[in-house]
């Protein structure tokens, strides 16, 4: 059996393309450009290059892009200043402060202190809490991401297993509440898990968001399931050079699942998509407006 290859990066490119026709109508209608502001706070490479593509996917669809590059030793002081301006800016619909923050910043603090309704990474305990009591929120959109490549393979998720692998405040925990809005029976494993495998071989769908390099072997994997990889490691490749690997096996995958999402060009275009999905409904939602349909 060859499973299906989900491909990540034709299913973002189609949601950012509805993204901007609904923001040019949003625009249109009611004279609202959508505008993320990016803070970046020193000059972590991995960052930078993010941040570059978040802020061009962000002009692509129509919207507007602030972009604020702060020195390594910015103080915690100058940095909530910043933010404080950005949230009463009502240019500025969705704030993202790129993580990891320098060590002399309390990134709690710092996550806390944005507007919950300009929170467009969905970190803030109000959006969170709204998640979890199934309250109109802004969510992680890592974890939205997975959910629609998952809902591509089935027209419902409703009653099917789902195991998520990983419990951390940006992918575990809010692909779990998501996934149990969709009425799947969620089964969250961590690193204490008992019996990994056997947990995930119950699993429909199964998402892995650990950081550990093809940890999910092909022997985990129920025949016929749907596989999200969420992890992206960085592993020695040829020439001294380095490659981008998943959670998951994907050779093993691709023999035994239904469909599996590759690393790279999965979850990760995703990412980006709902990054600028998250900014419309933020200026939607500021200006009274219902849920975008996408
Ligand atoms: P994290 O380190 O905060 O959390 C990892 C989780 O994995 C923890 O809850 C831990 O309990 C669990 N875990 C660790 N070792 C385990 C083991 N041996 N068995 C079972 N569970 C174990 O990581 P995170 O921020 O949630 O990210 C997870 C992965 O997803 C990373 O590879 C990260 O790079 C990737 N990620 C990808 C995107 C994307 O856009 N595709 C976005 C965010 C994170």
């Amino acid at each position: 059996m060859t499973a299906t290859i989900i491909d990540g990066k034709a299913i973002a490119q189609e949601l950012r393309g509805n993204i901007a026709i609904a923001a040019a109508k949003l625009t249109k209608e009611h004279g609202i450009v959508p505008g993320l502001a990016v803070v970046l706070v020193g000059s972590d490479p991995a960052s930078e290059v993010y941040v570059k593509s978040k802020s061009k996917a962000v002009t692509e669809a129509g919207m507007k892009s602030f972009d604020h590059k702060l020195p390594a030793d910015t103080s915690q002081a100058d940095l909530l200043k910043l933010i404080e301006q950005l949230n009463a800016d009502k240019t500025v619909h969705g704030i993202l402060v790129q993580l990891p923050l320098p060590s002399q910043i309390d990134s709690t603090l710092v996550l806390n202190s944005v507007d919950p309704g300009k929170d467009v990474d969905g970190f803030h305990p109000v959006n969170a809490g709204r998640l979890a009591t199934g309250q109109r929120a802004l969510v992680p959109c890592t974890p939205v991401g997975s959910v629609i490549l998952a809902k591509k393979m089935h027209a419902s998720l409703s009653g099917m297993d789902a195991v998520v692998i990983g419990r951390s405040n940006i992918v575990g925990k809010p692909l779990a509440q998501l996934l149990l809005a969709e009425n799947c029976t969620v089964t969250v494993a961590h690193s204490k898990t008992k019996d990994l495998k056997d947990v995930c071989r119950r699993a429909d769908l199964l998402f892995a968001a650990v950081g550990r390099p093809e940890m999910v072997r092909g022997d985990w994997i129920k025949p016929g399931a749907t596989v999200i990889d969420v992890g992206i490691n960085r592993v020695p490749g040829e020439g001294g050079k380095t490659r981008l690997v998943g959670d998951v096996n994907f050779k093993e995958a691709l023999e035994v699942a239904g469909a599996v999402t590759p690393v790279p060009g999965g979850v990760g275009p995703m990412t980006i998509a709902c990054v600028i999905l998250n900014t419309l409904r933020a200026a939607c939602a500021s200006a009274g407006l219902p849920e975008p349909k996408v």
